[in-house]
Parts: C-alpha cells; sequence; structure tokens
C-alpha cells in the first residue's frame, strides 16, 4: 500500500494523507474525499507501507497521468506557503487557473493547446502534377503546405480564408487537430522589426544585462519616465528569444495590456499570451498550457501570471515594479516581484525590474549593491523634461478647485492645439455632503466615513464597502433641504471644466466610467486621435500611458497624501506626482505641470519639485532607516476584524503576550487600522518588526500557532500579512 500526502484546498496548514494502490509523482492532481465533499487536490509525496492502514480514505480519481503541475510550481507553493504562513492547499489553489482545479483530466487541459494543422490529400497532390491548371494563390498554398512537414495554421500566415475554403471544397486539403510536442516552435518565426539605435545610456544597461542570460541576477532600471525603458525591455527580450527561450512580463494595471501587447507582437511579429482578469478561465489555462508547452514566446500579465509555468523561461521583466498592485492584498497575500525573484533563482535566469519612481525596498537592495543598477536620465528621442511648478492655493481666487493660474494656462495649451491633463484621485462629485443647516454629515453605517455623492448615479455610495443609497431630499437631523456638496470629485471638476472650456472636449477617466472594455477603449481612443482635449483623471491615467500630445498636466490637490496617517502616503506621493508630471511632453513637445497645493513649502514638494524623486526617495530611506521600519525591518501584520471590537483587542493583545521572551521583536499595537471599521466590522492591527526575517518569520510562526488553537480567536477574521505594504 502507498501513503499519499496530498495538498487539499482548505485553510488547514497541513497536507491530508490517503491511501492508493501506486505511488504517484509530486504534482499529480487527485479527486479525494474530503468531509462529505470530493476536493481535487495536489500530491506533494508518497510513503510505501508493506501494511495496509484502514483508517485512509483512499483516493477517489487520479486526474493525472502525468503530473500537470511542474517542479517549479512545487517549489514555489512550498515556499509562499512557509514564507507568507498560508496552508499549502490554498496556497495552490491560488496559484492554478480555476479550470485544474476542477476535474478536467489532462487530456482535456492539453487539448486547449492543441493547434490546428493543414494536410495536403491524394487529389490535392495530383493536382499540383499539373501546375498550370491552378490558380496561382491556390498553387502558393499547395506548395507550401508541399514543403512543410507539419504546417500549423498560425494567426500571421497571410492566406485568404477565401482560397483556403476553396481548397477544401475541391478535397485538396484537410485539416486536422493535433496537440504540439513539449517544445519552442515559434523561433524560425520571430521577424524583427526596425528598431531605434539605442541611447548611450540604454546601450550600457542593454550591455550588463545582456551579458549573462543565463545566471540569476536582479537588475534595476531607473528611468525617469519617458527614458526608453520599454525600448531597454525589447532589446534584451530580442536577445532572449534569439536563444529560443520564452519571457514573463508583468504589468500592475490591465489598462496598460493592449497598448503593452501591440508594442510586443509588433516588434518580434510573434503569439503574445495575455493573462488578467478580463481573460476567462478557460483563457487562462488554454494561455497556461501553451506557454508550458513552450509554444508561447511572450506572456504579459498582471500580478498572478507570476505563476505561469513555462517550457523554457528565460527572463523575467515586472514594468512598474513600485506599483502595490503587484502585492494581493487578501487570502495569500504574495509580492509579485518577491515570487519573480524567488523564481528567478530557481530557474538562473535574469529578473529585470523597471521604474521611474522605484519602490524604497528595491532601491535599498539596488544603492546596497544586492542588484545591478541601471539608469536612464534623459528622455528618449527628442523629448525634453518637464517645467514643474508649485502653485500655492492661498494666494488665489479658486474656482471648482482650479487657480485663476492654471485656468488661465490652461487656455494657453489648449489654444495651441494640445492637450491637457487634469489629476484628481477622487471619484465622485463630491466626498461629502452636508446639511448646511446644522452640519450633519450623510455617512455609511457600516463604515462609519461620509459617503461620496456621485449625481449622474443619483447615489451616495461609499467608497469602503461600495455600498449605495439614494440621495436624500431633506436632512435626516433637521429636516432641512439646505444638503450641499462638501470637497471636489472628478465627475464635478468634468462639469466645471466643460463649463469653462465650452468649446474643448472634456473626457473623465475613472472605475466609474471604465468598468466596461469597450467604454475604456473608446475613451483611450478619442484622447489618441486628438478629439478630446481635456482629460480629467484618476490614478488610472498616472500609469504608463503615452498621450504625444498632452503638454500640461495640473495636479489639483495633493494635501490629502501630505498629512496622511499612513506612514507610506509620502512615498506614494511622490511617486504619483512624478508619474503623472511624465505624462506631460513626452513627444517632440515641451511639457509643463503645475502642482496645486496650500502647502508649498512643504519639503516632500520642494524636495520633488527641485531635486526630483530619485532624491526624495534617498532621503525617504535615511527616514526608514532611523525609524527601524521597512525595508530595514521586516514587517508583518497579524489583523483581526470583528463587528466586536474589543474582541479584536482581546484576541491580538493574546497573540502578543506570546513574544514577550523574544527580545528582538518590535511590537506596535493592537490599535485600529487606517481603515478602522468597513462593512460592520472594527479592524485591528499589531505591527510586528524585526532586524532579521528569522526572527520575524519564528515569531509569525508563533503567532499563527497561538491563534489556530485560540478559542476566542475562532470567533473572529484573522489573518497574517508577511511584508505588509499598508496598515489599512
Ligand atoms: P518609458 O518606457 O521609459 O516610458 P518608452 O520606451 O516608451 O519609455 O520610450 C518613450 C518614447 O521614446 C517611445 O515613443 C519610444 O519609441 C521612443 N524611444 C525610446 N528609445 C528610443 C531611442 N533610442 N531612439 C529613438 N526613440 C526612442
Ligand atoms: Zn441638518
Ligand atoms: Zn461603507
Amino acid at each position: 500500500m502507498v501513503i499519499v500526502h496530498v495538498a487539499v484546498p482548505v485553510p488547514l496548514r497541513q497536507y491530508f494523507s490517503y491511501s492508493h494502490t501506486d505511488v504517484l509523482a509530486p504534482g499529480t492532481r487527485v479527486l479525494v474525499p474530503f468531509g462529505s465533499r470530493k476536493l481535487v487536490g495536489v500530491v506533494d509525496m508518497c510513503e510505501q507501507k508493506t501494511q495496509s492502514d484502514d483508517s485512509l480514505k483512499t483516493i477517489d480519481t487520479v486526474l493525472d497521468e502525468e503530473p500537470i503541475i511542474n517542479d517549479v510550481l512545487i517549489h514555489l507553493a512550498k515556499w509562499l506557503s512557509n514564507y507568507y504562513h498560508h496552508p499549502i492547499g490554498e496556497t495552490y489553489a491560488t496559484m492554478l487557473p480555476a479550470w485544474l482545479r476542477k476535474e478536467q483530466t489532462r487530456e482535456a487541459l492539453l487539448s486547449l493547446a492543441a493547434s490546428d494543422y493543414l494536410k495536403l490529400t491524394e487529389q490535392g497532390i495530383e493536382a499540383l502534377q499539373d501546375e498550370k491548371s491552378v490558380k496561382t494563390p491556390q498553387l502558393e498554398i499547395l506548395k507550401w503546405l508541399k514543403k512543410n512537414a507539419q504546417p500549423k495554421i498560425t494567426a500571421k500566415q497571410q492566406f485568404s480564408s477565401s482560397t483556403l475554403a476553396t481548397l477544401h471544397k475541391k478535397q485538396w486539403i484537410t485539416s486536422y487537430t493535433q496537440i504540439s510536442e513539449p517544445g519552442i516552435d515559434w523561433l524560425k518565426d520571430i521577424d524583427l522589426a526596425p528598431k531605434p539605435v539605442a541611447s548611450q545610456e540604454q546601450g550600457i544597461a542593454i550591455g550588463a544585462m545582456t551579458s549573462s542570460l543565463n545566471a540569476f541576477s536582479i537588475s534595476l532600471l531607473e528611468g525617469v519616465t519617458g527614458s526608453g525603458k520599454t525600448e531597454v525591455y525589447l532589446q534584451i527580450i530580442e536577445r532572449v528569444l534569439l536563444n529560443g527561450r520564452q519571457v514573463l512580463i508583468l504589468i500592475p494595471e490591465i489598462g496598460l495590456t493592449p497598448q503593452t501587447v501591440s508594442r510586443f507582437s509588433h516588434r518580434f511579429n510573434c503569439e503574445v499570451g495575455v493573462l488578467n482578469s478580463q481573460v476567462t478561465d478557460k483563457k487562462r489555462t488554454e494561455i497556461w498550457m501553451k506557454a508550458k508547452l513552450g509554444q508561447l514566446p511572450i506572456v504579459i500579465g498582471t500580478r498572478s501570471a507570476v505563476f505561469t509555468p513555462f517550457f523554457d523561461l528565460g527572463m523575467i521583466v515586472i514594468d512598474e515594479e513600485h506599483d502595490d498592485a503587484l502585492k494581493q492584498q487578501d487570502g495569500l497575500r504574495y509580492h509579485a516581484r518577491d515570487v519573480a525573484a524567488v523564481r528567478t533563482q530557481y530557474h538562473s535566469i535574469p529578473l529585470l525590474l523597471g521604474s521611474a519612481t522605484p519602490s524604497l525596498e528595491t532601491l535599498n537592495n539596488a544603492i546596497a549593491g544586492r542588484y545591478r543598477h541601471s539608469k536612464l536620465t534623459q528622455r528618449a528621442a527628442n523629448a525634453q523634461r518637464v517645467n514643474q511648478h508649485i502653485i500655492d492655493m492661498k494666494h488665489h481666487t479658486v474656482h471648482a478647485g482650479l487657480t485663476d493660474t492654471v485656468i488661465e494656462q490652461m487656455r494657453g495649451h489648449l489654444q495651441q492645439g494640445n492637450q491637457v491633463l487634469l489629476f484628481l484621485n477622487r471619484r465622485g462629485f463630491a466626498p461629502v455632503l452636508m446639511c448646511h443647516d446644522c452640519g450633519h454629515v450623510e455617512v455609511c453605517h457600516s463604515c462609519d466615513r461620509p459617503m461620496t455623492w456621485h449625481k449622474q448615479k443619483r447615489r451616495l455610495i461609499c467608497h469602503h464597502c461600495d455600498i449605495q443609497r439614494p440621495v436624500p431630499q431633506r436632512c435626516e437631523q433637521c429636516g432641512s433641504h439646505n444638503m450641499t456638496p462638501e470637497g471636489l470629485g472628478t465627475e464635478q471638476l468634468e462639469y466645471a471644466v466643460s463649463q469653462l472650456f465650452p468649446d474643448y472636449p472634456v473626457a473623465r477617466i475613472d472605475r466609474d466610467n471604465t468598468r466596461k472594455k469597450e467604454a475604456f477603449n473608446a475613451l483611450f481612443d478619442g484622447i489618441r486621435e486628438g478629439k478630446t482635449k481635456i482629460l480629467i483623471g484618476t490614478q488610472m491615467l498616472a500609469k504608463g500611458h503615452h498621450f504625444p500630445n498632452v503638454t500640461l498636466v495640473v495636479i489639483v490637490d495633493v494635501d490629502a497624501g501630505l498629512f496622511s496617517a499612513d506612514a507610506r502616503a509620502q512615498e506614494k506621493l511622490a511617486q504619483l506626482v512624478t508619474q503623472i508630471s511624465g505624462r506631460a511632453g513626452r513627444a517632440s513637445k515641451k511639457g509643463e505641470m503645475l502642482l496645486q497645493t496650500h502647502h508649498p513649502e512643504h519639503p516632500v514638494l520642494q524636495e520633488l519639485i527641485h531635486n526630483g524623486y530619485a532624491h526624495v526617495a534617498r532621503l525617504m530611506l535615511a527616514e526608514r532607516k532611523a525609524l527601524n521600519s521597512p525595508p530595514f525591518y521586516s514587517q508583518a501584520v497579524v489583523r483581526a476584524e470583528s463587528v466586536d471590537a474589543s474582541l479584536c483587542q482581546q484576541v491580538l493583545r493574546g497573540v502578543k503576550q506570546c513574544f514577550q521572551q523574544h527580545e528582538n521583536l518590535v511590537h506596535i499595537g493592537p490599535m485600529p487600522a487606517l481603515i478602522e471599521k468597513r462593512q460592520n466590522r472594527y479592524r485591528f492591527i499589531l505591527v510586528l518588526r524585526a532586524a532579521e526575517r528569522r526572527t520575524l518569520h519564528r515569531s509569525v510562526n508563533h503567532a499563527v500557532s497561538h491563534l489556530t488553537g485560540d478559542k476566542l480567536a475562532k470567533k473572529l477574521r484573522w489573518s497574517v500579512d508577511v511584508d505588509a505594504i499598508d496598515l489599512t
């Protein structure tokens, strides 16, 4: 008899044992009974036993003849489960496409990656004997088929579908579907489009990274916005592809996918697999299988694409590596950058991190010499540096959040035929609806926070829990009709700006009006084609977009970020301002950025305007060091959520007690999270910090085993967040 240890997708931190007749390879999927259910689990290892053990349940079905989950994914699963203190079964569940978690057989999965092939028939071969009587386009196809042993139909072949249909009708050709053998079969098809000559700085970066493509290394490419980072990626990727190896590119946002994908597929004339939240489960599994079999040269995806298996992975690139979207914020709270680091080490290949505003973690590693560090200080081609100015709102008349200076400048840029971008990171019409007579504010009763007034939808919406209700006609407290909006949201700004500039079409880009892919694309087309003259947007607009005709960027309000309780607020603000400012003057036209604030003397703003992000980031690092904060100390957060606030505190105090003996551990709290209440649940945190990761790791282990055994903890929701990036 064989005892099989199986990772089962349940929130328990252990493998489960089942009996089976044969040994199964690690990574094989099996259907097993669990309680009253049947679940798809992953085999970890087997033990041979001479005596049978009747207490064990038996494996129901073996789904894969050969393991579908390869060694690297098993390695990553174990690392993730250990590092993030997450149950192994749920870790696999997070990593795998949903299709694999169902009872799909290996054959069904492989067939997703099957390709269509064409074949000459006997009649076709006969027809070729008498070439003159065959029309040229048909002849071309017949000859091509004769020449190629196993002609796969790819999207790239230029054969007309009507000619193919005719050939089918004449029964000169037939088609069949076949699962390709694993291997790299695209190399001969790679067809490089013309590329610009690399600048000197680009050349140095490319040279440094291509000199050791077959060894593990991490490189930071720190390049100001528009400095040609993507061009550097492209030229390095070219070398990897020509070596016959595959490339994975991670990007933070789906919004960036179309533009990134087209740039890569055009350069190499190759198929690019796209993985993001808009991709269906089936398609996701198809890309997963195709990459695993070696059929896809390039996969571009968001966070979870880091778990895609490859036939021969040659490099991982992470664009905008500072972006918080790379960290998963629930369940298995992994950071795709850190997973990529582990993964590239496993494969002995390079990891390339790019950003105009590197995260403090990455920057610190680069400064300390742990990462290779390349810089691009100049904008590419003819683009010039953006002129930046701070505007003191205290000394100006303000109309709908815009100072007279800004309005005047906007008019100038618009009259020259250019586009203007206004940045405001607040959706809706107004963040607060208040009674003018008694001061009563409409709040969300589940989160105790003001509700945002969405005028177009005629609703109040809570931005923490998304709950909605109609806009009240009169004050709940005093009955007055005098309900007035306080503060400025993008909807209001859009309205005000179209009143101010009736001749210039305005487009607003935020989460409210871009939920649908078509709507998103239509808005972006309008901007690219130049129909839209004024763009208003939230941080969706800040990321990586290339708008060649935007010459003026206005940051409407930064003050909230300057005085936030969030320790990382200033870092995020500096990144945001730099990224948004980088949207201006990306082509031959000179760009300008205006930043409105009531606190022009604030050191972060001053440093940023005069010395740039790189300098501010180094100052922030010094501050972090003095405060024993990340990245100098490792950090984990234990969270507790419950309708009962005192229960949260009690449970976290219990956790804290099990640390008294560890002297090198700093613990802060229990204290309320930055978002203190959401959906009727109070949220408390306990922050753990240690200079050595080992200490932190050990302490989190203590915390988890304490919580697992704690009766009180069973009454609430708790979680641990290793390398937590915020305290919300
Ligand atoms: P980033 O990724 O840093 O924002 P991009 O790679 O998108 O920068 O480059 C910005 C613009 O400059 C693009 O239009 C790109 O084609 C162009 N570009 C980049 N490198 C060069 C170069 N060496 N010569 C000419 N144009 C370049
Ligand atoms: Zn009132
Ligand atoms: Zn709410």
